[in-house]
């Protein structure tokens, strides 16, 4: 391949994925790496290293690992979709979705159709983040399906792919390509895990047996002595309403703060409800959560759960991070990485629209 093209939701190649072989040699050496260069990176978190600098006395190991990723569960990164600007004049929506195609290398997507007969193949190739081609008058943004099917859920708050404004998106995705014309201009984060991000089959289970099992995260609330002080911040005139309100649009380290910083805050955030309303707000990517909540009438969750336990235990376990090997938390811990990104884009897809319905 002369160069890789990325993903414009989660910044993944759409080719070039390399497997390690699982021999024990090979397996000892990722360990040895994994662990070496985990302890680096806690050890300069304050203090990042240049690129690369650490690596240089050592033969980096840049492969997945084969007891986590086969190649069938990342055969998804090689289904490339793309979102262009079509060249009939009187269509409603100027935008289309054309895919699954494949990366046909030098920035371009190969994408074949059958007929309407079914008698003939077409091959469509548009040219990624670049200039245009004869399929398609201005670039294409190229993603994987699941990857939009995340975006969809950020910027609609639905399911259904076709409540998306893809005018505006592309509009909003055309404007963010970075000058290299490989992704777009924002920031993706370490992409550590190849694993699907959306087909992730063992999660609930491993939530709702956790929850279950772990009598740490069932301990009541800790019940805040006041020991003569008074509340003072501004926050403590605020009905509980404004204040959940407020939380609301925080993220769960903004509120975690604001629980130590502010008294008043700290009072409500003693509440249950408090922490099981923030898993709520921080965590929208967390879906399969979200449906072990929605059938509680069925004991799917019990009901003594400690929610302030639970949401720092959720936040640390599907939290994105170098070596990660636990085949029920990979998937989402990738799905919140690309959430990250989805948020990225919504304030300007929701302005967009907000500039359509004015004209
Ligand atoms: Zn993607």
């Amino acid at each position: 391949m002369a160069y890789d093209c990325y993903c414009a939701i989660c910044g993944v190649g759409f080719c070039g994925m390399h497997i390690e072989t699982p021999s024990e040699a090979s397996l000892e050496r990722r360990r040895r790496w994994i662990e070496k260069r985990y302890r680096a990176m806690k050890a300069s978190s304050n203090n990042p290293p240049l690129p690369h600098e650490n690596e240089a006395r050592d033969d980096p190991v840049r492969s997945y690992d084969p007891r986590i990723v086969g190649w069938d569960n990342v055969s998804w990164l090689y289904k490339a979709y793309c979102l262009g600007l079509s060249d009939q004049p009187d269509t409603k929506s100027k935008a289309f979705i054309s895919g699954p195609g494949y990366y046909a290398d030098i920035g371009e997507i190969a994408v074949k159709t059958e007929s309407e007969s079914g008698h003939t193949q077409q091959r469509n190739v548009f040219a990624c983040y670049g200039s245009g081609s004869d399929d398609a008058r201005g670039p294409v943004i190229p993603f994987h399906w699941c990857c939009y099917e995340i975006l969809t859920r950020t910027l609609t708050g639905s399911t259904d792919t076709n409540n998306v404004n893809t005018d505006v998106l592309y509009t909003v995705m055309n404007d963010l390509c970075n000058m290299s014309g490989s992704a777009l201009d924002v920031t993706y984060g370490p992409d550590y895990c190849a694993t699907h991000p959306t087909n992730t089959p063992t999660l609930e289970k491993f939530i709702q047996t956790s929850v279950t099992e772990d009598k740490d995260l069932r301990v009541p609330p800790t019940k805040i002595h006041l020991n003569g002080r008074s509340p003072t911040s501004p926050f403590g005139n605020l009905p509980l309403e404004m204040i959940y309100r407020i939380c609301s649009f925080l993220p769960g380290e903004s509120i975690k703060a604001l629980t130590e910083a502010s008294l008043s805050m700290h009072l409500v955030s003693q509440h249950n409800y408090f922490w099981e309303k923030t898993i709520q707000w921080d965590m929208p990517w967390l879906s399969e959560f979200h449906a072990l909540k929605a059938g509680k009438e069925k004991s799917s969750l019990p009901d003594d759960i400690n929610y302030k336990r639970l949401y720092l235990w959720l936040d640390n376990m599907t939290a994105p991070r170098y070596g990660m090997d636990n085949p029920s938390l990979t998937g989402v811990a990738n799905r919140r990485r690309i959430w990250k990104v989805c948020e990225q884009l919504a304030p300007r897809y929701l302005k967009g629209l907000e500039e359509v319905a004015q004209k």
